[in-house]
């Protein structure tokens, strides 16, 4: 299937309409921080901050150099502290106050931006703001603090870690993605490279199986450049995610 790709923000983008009782899901990638002003993986060509993500985003990067990580993370954790939401991360959140619960905003972003804006979201990869003990079962805990130099630990002993999911470990929460995915009429990634699984994934699950009640869901991308699982979708609109997602539904 070749979807319609439509290149804007012109006057051709027919804003998606929303019926009564319908359900949107919408998953965001890094793309829609970007005008924030925080760096996309991609942009940053496979290395982030000077590092392999291997040494900074794997749980045996960790294992081999915690400091190092920690480090990234701190230094992360101080850029997160002076970024705000833009106009993409408000246009979704005023979405959710008119759909309150019909509307699944699902997140690969590890910011608080759309938090920020005030919208209710599912981090699938985890939260930068959060820290968790490696080792006990202890709840993950709001952490702003920046460790560069000293080891965190937890009162068990253990140490703690950022509260984030490292390429090789399972997204959280994929039962609670999976019930939002099969309810949904409309499904809209915004700015992600749909390389990186299992949410590259989402959308040809959604070609696959219809909905709970048996309808097959919309599937629309918006995002400077077709993502790599393009094909999956109905439709490409293409532009910067702060300058379509405002007008991208029907009043
Ligand atoms: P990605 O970096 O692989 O892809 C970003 C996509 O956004 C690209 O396709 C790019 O064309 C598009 N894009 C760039 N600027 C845009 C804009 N202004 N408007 C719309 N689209 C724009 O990101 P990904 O697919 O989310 O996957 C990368 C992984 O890295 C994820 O797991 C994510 O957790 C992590 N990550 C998170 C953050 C964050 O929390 N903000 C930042 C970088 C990476």
């Amino acid at each position: 299937m070749v979807p319609l790709t439509k290149i804007g923000p012109g006057g051709d983008f027919d804003p998606l309409r929303i019926e009564p009782g319908q359900r949107v899901f919408v998953l965001t990638g890094a793309g829609i921080s970007a005008e924030s002003g925080v760096p996309t993986f991609r942009d940053a060509g496979g290395l982030w901050e000077q590092h392999r993500v291997e040494d900074v985003a794997t749980p045996e990067g960790f294992a081999r150099d915690p400091v190092l990580v920690w480090r990234f993370y701190s230094e992360r954790r101080k850029k997160a502290g002076t970024v705000k939401p833009n106009p993409a991360h408000l246009a979704l959140a005023q979405l959710q106050e008119r759909l309150g619960e019909r509307l699944f905003v699902c997140t690969q972003n590890v910011d608080a931006l759309h938090e920020r804006a005030g919208s209710r979201v599912w981090h699938m990869h985890g939260e930068l703001l959060k820290s968790r003990c490696a080792e006990c079962d202890r709840e993950p805990f709001h952490d702003e603090a920046q460790y560069p130099d000293a080891l965190p630990r937890c009162h068990c002993g253990g140490l703690l870690r950022p509260n984030v999911v490292w390429f090789g470990e399972i997204p959280f929460g994929m039962d609670r993605i999976f019930e939002a995915l099969s309810a949904c009429d409309l499904f809209v990634t915004v700015g992600s490279s749909g390389a990186v699984y299992p949410a590259a994934g989402f959308v040809s699950h959604l070609r696959n199986v219809p909905n709970v009640e048996g309808r097959w869901a919309r599937c629309v991308y918006v995002g400077l450049e077709k993502p790599e699982n393009a094909h999956s979708f109905d439709e490409c609109r293409l532009g910067r995610a702060g300058e379509l997602l405002p007008t991208l539904f029907a009043p």
